[in-house]
């Protein structure tokens, strides 16, 4: 270790910054955050940093005046040497200092921080590769979201109470593990703090009562796992259980916890390995069981997804949910394929429709859907894409409209197929799209020669 990681308190304390430059605003920035009043050194200063409140303007070159009364120094000037001087100044007289990016005159050195106050993460390379502690930021910056700091406050807000309820030390910290990784924590983070804390007083009452299941269904997008939530990302390695079918890309599969249990449920055509209603009786057992069960689907869960099935059966049985939207395939296929869904001058509006076959014929309004001007996008339509073709058509659409279909789109598999409503099916009959496929219907599918250019996943 080369450095001692603290966490100083600076709160009322006058602290130093030389420089009056963007660099110099923003660490005075970072020092008013912390609640130190910051007296800034320097012929010209930044007219932001001047009016800020707890900023104490000197504009002067520094001398060693400046450093009187002074807890802490950051030293941001473009001149080498002032930088050398406050800093021996300063360690001289053994006021920790700060030079920044230049490692050999500090006496301390500033993290990276990732605030979610009253949760500070601070770390940091020790100057050997910033590159590398940005990208670290990033990645902490999905796994840890910004309603932690509601998280933290809310433990600290109910600390002192819990403690007086559980006095052995050793259960007391299962006992706030249990909560801030379950159910209360779930509830925190989404913004439900009445039944986060009622669920909490709940687990006061009954020591048996501490590891609750729960339901986690979320929306896994269309296929290319760039595309997930930072939510969906967080619960995917936080359950215990994972319950998918056969939309969710095995890439995305891959990303759930390691140790997690999967089970799949299948659901492609004609191949239903579990029904739905032993998918909700699943679910209800996992989550009985005590597991955090994550029901991982295609795109959205609300869209074609048969989510609201789900949850009614989790309602009914008491178990806590939570649903996470994800991209659907209308809008994650369309955009890799370079089809914008509607446009000025072609779409003013676009519909989603199954195009299921019930009993071999596709129950649609196909008066409303051969309306122009607006672009018609079809789900687990590609069985029925002659009945489509010819119905549109049938009902006043010209036989010349186009109409793309992409196949598992979104992934590397990615194909389109383009055609008109004329051509599209013998299209189809020839180069077989695989499963899962999308249709567009409308003007808009023309824009995909001029925006297409530029998806590298585009055949
Ligand atoms: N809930 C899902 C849809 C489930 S219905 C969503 O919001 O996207 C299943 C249908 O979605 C498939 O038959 C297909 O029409 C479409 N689909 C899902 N992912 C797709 C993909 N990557 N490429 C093309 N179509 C897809």
């Amino acid at each position: 270790m080369d450095y001692l990681p603290i966490f100083a308190n600076v709160r009322n304390k006058l602290c130093l910054v030389v420089g009056g430059g963007q660099v110099a605003t923003r660490k005075a920035g970072v020092l008013l955050d912390a609640g130190a009043k910051v007296r800034v050194v320097a012929p010209e200063i930044d007219p932001e940093l001047v009016k800020q409140k707890g900023v104490e303007p000197v504009v002067a070159r520094f001398e060693a005046v400046h450093l009187e009364g002074v807890t802490l120094i950051i030293a941001a000037t473009n001149d080498r040497s002032v930088n050398k001087q406050v800093s021996e100044l300063a360690q001289a007289r053994n006021i920790p200092v700060n030079v920044v990016d230049d490692p050999e005159l500090c006496s301390f050195i500033m993290p990276a921080i990732l605030d979610r106050s009253p949760l500070m993460i601070a770390f940091s390379s020790g100057g050997a590769s910033p590159v590398l502690t940005r990208l670290m930021r990033g990645k902490l910056e999905t796994l840890i979201p910004q309603n932690y700091s509601r998280l933290a406050a809310f433990a600290e807000r109910f600390r002192e109470m819990v403690k007086t309820r559980v006095t052995n030390p050793a259960k007391r910290r299962i006992f706030w593990e249990n909560a801030l990784e379950g159910v209360v924590a779930e509830k925190v983070l989404t913004g439900d703090e009445g039944s986060a804390e009622a669920m909490l007083q709940q687990m006061l009452q009954s020591e048996d009562n501490i590891q609750r299941g729960e339901v986690y269904l979320v929306g896994a997008g269309p296929g290319d796992p760039d595309l997930l939530t930072f939510r969906a990302l967080r619960l995917m390695q936080k359950a215990d259980v994972v319950v998918y079918d056969a939309l969710v890309s095995k890439p995305i599969v891959e990303m759930t916890r390691r140790d997690a249990e999967r089970i799949y449920v299948g659901k492609k055509r004609n191949d239903h390995t579990l029904q739905q209603e032993e998918i909700n009786d699943l679910l209800v057992r996992l989550a009985k069981e005590g597991k955090r069960v994550l029901r991982l689907k295609g795109g959205d869960p609300f869209i074609f997804g048969r989510g609201g099935e789900e949850i009614e059966t989790l309602a009914a049985e008491n178990i806590p949910f939570q649903v996470v939207p994800g991209i659907t395939a209308a809008s994650g296929v369309a955009s890799y394929a370079g089809i914008p869904l509607t446009h000025r001058d072609y779409a003013q509006s676009c519909m989603f429709v199954t195009g299921h076959l019930k009993d071999g014929t596709m129950n649609l309004d196909w008066a409303a859907l051969a309306r122009p001007k607006q672009t018609v996008v079809v789900y687990m339509g590609l069985h029925g894409l002659d009945t489509l073709c010819s119905e549109l058509v049938r009902h006043g659409m010209p036989d010349t409209t186009p109409i793309a279909i992409v196949q598992q789109g979104t992934t590397q598999n990615q194909r389109v197929f383009t055609g008109t409503l004329a051509t599209l099916p013998a299209i189809a009959e020839r180069e077989k799209p695989q499963a899962p496929t999308l249709i567009i219907v409308g003007g808009v599918v023309t824009l995909r020669e001029k925006l297409a250019w530029f998806h590298p996943q585009n055949s």
